[in-house]
């Protein structure tokens, strides 16, 4: 399948580690030009430099929290400086923790807005001038299966997350005139170091082994198994690419069937 990703210029926030690595590696994979960011700078560039080892291609970095507006938006018209356009921009964070209601405290809630929608808005803010000037773009969140079927022990994320969903599709409509897509990517459970964390949080509540927790997890998902970050960054470039290029304000749910609605 012909992408058309040969040459594009790529955000992939939050990309040093699981799917936001995986799809940073899959877009380039692709031919993309990158730009990638995430908080720690030592995993960030041991990423970037195995991007460029394997597929050529220019990776520009920079390390900051995705929850400070002022440094999204100094990354942002960087990459544009650097690269002279932004074709795709792919949102994401770290979770809100995995907490029972009660537990949550109110700054935990503001945390959990400003790292997960907030951080969406300010991305948003920042690139869609630039595609709009292009009159080509791609706006992709990662977000999660929460957005469709709250998940237990993660009222942070089932609540804050679909705020995003309303964004997407509030921009969709927005800016389909401006040829730019904007779509949402919602992984069920994946095989990353927050899964990891979500068993352990999941263990404490049920007051099981973290091993039986993990049992359980994959035992109601109809495909048995964990998503690999890769099946969930493959969803990304099929959004990024050309072969998508009608397909906008839509959610598409990542999760080996786990996800019971119509
Ligand atoms: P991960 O913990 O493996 O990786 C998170 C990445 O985000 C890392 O590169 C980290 O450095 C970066 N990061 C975290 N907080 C950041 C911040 N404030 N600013 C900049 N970078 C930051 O997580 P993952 O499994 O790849 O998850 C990615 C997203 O998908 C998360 O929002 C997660 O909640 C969501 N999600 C994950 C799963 C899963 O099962 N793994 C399921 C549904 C949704």
């Amino acid at each position: 399948m012909e992408t058309g990703l040969k040459n594009r210029v790529a955000i992939v926030a939050a990309s040093s580690q699981g799917i936001g690595r995986a799809t940073a590696l899959a877009l380039a994979a692709e031919g993309a030009h990158l730009a990638m960011c995430a908080r720690g700078a030592a995993a960030l560039h041991e990423t970037a430099e195995e991007v460029r080892r394997l597929y050529g291609v220019e990776v520009y970095t920079d390390t900051f929290d995705v929850s400070q507006d002022d440094r999204v938006r100094n990354f942002a018209d960087a990459v544009h400086r650097h690269y002279g356009r932004i074709d795709v921009c792919v949102t994401n964070a770290g979770g809100p923790p995995a907490k029972s209601f009660a537990e949550t405290t109110m700054e935990e809630w503001d945390r959990a807005y400003q790292l997960n929608l907030r951080s969406t808005v300010s991305f948003a803010h920042a690139v869609l001038p630039h595609m709009q000037q292009q009159h080509w773009g791609r706006l992709i969140a990662i977000t999660s299966i929460a957005v469709k079927q709250p998940v237990l022990e993660l009222v942070l994320s089932n609540s804050v997350r679909v705020g995003v969903l309303g964004l997407v599709r509030s921009l969709a409509t927005q800016y389909g005139p401006d040829n730019i897509t904007i779509n949402n990517v919602a992984p069920g459970y994946t095989a990353t170091a927050r899964v990891k964390d979500l068993a352990e949080a999941g263990a404490r509540a049920s007051g099981r082994s973290v091993q039986e927790y993990e049992s359980q997890m994959t035992a109601d998902i109809p495909m048995r198994r964990l998503a690999l970050p890769e099946e969930v960054a493959d969803a990304v470039v099929w959004l990024a690419s050309e072969r998508a290029s009608y397909v906008t304000g839509q959610t598409i749910v990542v999760d080996g069937g786990a996800y019971r609605g119509l």
